[in-house]
């Protein structure tokens, strides 16, 4: 009995392989019946395999569940990645060019008692008029008046279609100022008073004043660059702190695609005559842009950790 023992304990290994011969395995099975020992020892052999076998598959499954993610986050990566891209093609088409000033730009005509009817030259495919109150012109209103075409309008609009706009000047004196927004003067184009015998009289002079492009959007960078430094020089303290880091370079993100955003709206011009336009485009694409930089971060953490399965220094 000890002897066949001996001969059946060599064979275990590959029997529970299935590595032998049918003969071989019928005379381990015949043993099996008369000996608990050999059969318990088989079973033991037997059962770290099968939870080593799961081990691995889990772990698979685990590596297949990351990559499935990596492939999905991929997709939405394309997918932010073409949005940025469509949005600041938009934001250069769609820049409005400043008309500059010409005689026949602006056509003012009275249409009511209490209104009067700006004309635009046809080459002007949108405008802004603000009319406000004036302490230097007393009980008049002034209405600054800025002109614009865009290279989506040179292309595609038909062209020739004039635009035109009311304005109330509630019977007070008016002052209609052109807004040349080239660094040029602002040009009077015509003094309306309701009660003059030519209640609407031809200016054309410039007087002395000059729109300066506004320059918040340059202080805005300088913030996005500080705050930047700032999630630096905090990254560098905790960045022995896996999670704080992870979140500091999370927070970073978000400087770092505000100031991408700038310069694709903006090129590198810090100053902007058209601050509002710019400004909700900056911050449109910039989300998108930190979306996209979020992603980017989470994938390549994603393959570290794959790599580190691959390696065996996980599970
Ligand atoms: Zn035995």
């Amino acid at each position: 009995m000890k002897n066949e023992c001996n001969i059946v304990r060599d064979l275990l290994p590959l029997y529970a392989e299935n590595m032998v011969s049918d003969d071989t395995a019928a005379f381990v099975e015949e043993h099996f019946k008369e000996c608990d020992a050999c059969k318990k020892e088989y079973e033991k052999i037997k059962e770290p395999r099968s939870v080593q076998r799961n081990g691995e598959a889990a772990s698979l499954q685990k590596l297949g569940r990351k990559l499935k993610i990596i492939r999905i986050r991929t997709v939405v990566f394309t997918a932010v990645f073409v949005t940025v891209l469509l949005v600041s093609a938009f934001a250069a088409v769609s820049a409005p060019i400043y008309s500059p000033y010409s005689e026949g730009l602006v056509t003012v005509e009275k249409s009511s008692d209490s209104k009067l009817t700006l004309i635009f030259d046809g080459n002007v495919t949108d405008f802004d008029c603000d009319l406000h109150d004036d302490p230097e012109y007393g009980d008049a209103r002034v209405c600054d008046i800025e002109a614009w075409t865009t290279l989506w309008d040179k292309w595609f609009s038909k062209g020739g279609e004039k635009l035109s706009t009311a304005i109330e000047c509630e019977n007070k004196p008016l002052y209609l100022f052109y807004v040349p927004n080239d660094g040029g003067e602002n040009i009077c184009l015509a003094k309306y008073d309701p009660k003059a015998e030519n209640q609407i009289e031809p200016d054309g002079e410039t007087k002395g004043v000059i729109t300066l492009p506004r320059l918040v959007l340059g202080y805005y960078l300088i913030l996005a660059f500080a705050a930047l430094i700032l999630t630096v020089i905090v990254w560098l303290s905790v960045r022995k702190r896996q999670n704080i880091r992870l979140w500091t370079e999370r927070v970073a993100l978000y400087p770092v695609a505000y100031i991408i955003s700038y310069f694709i709206i903006s090129g590198i011009n810090p100053t902007s005559y058209s601050i509002n336009r710019d400004f909700s485009l900056a911050v449109f694409l910039s989300l998108l842009i930190y979306g996209g930089l979020l992603l980017a971060h989470n994938i390549w953490y994603l393959k570290k950790d794959i790599k580190a399965i691959n390696r065996g220094k996980k599970f």
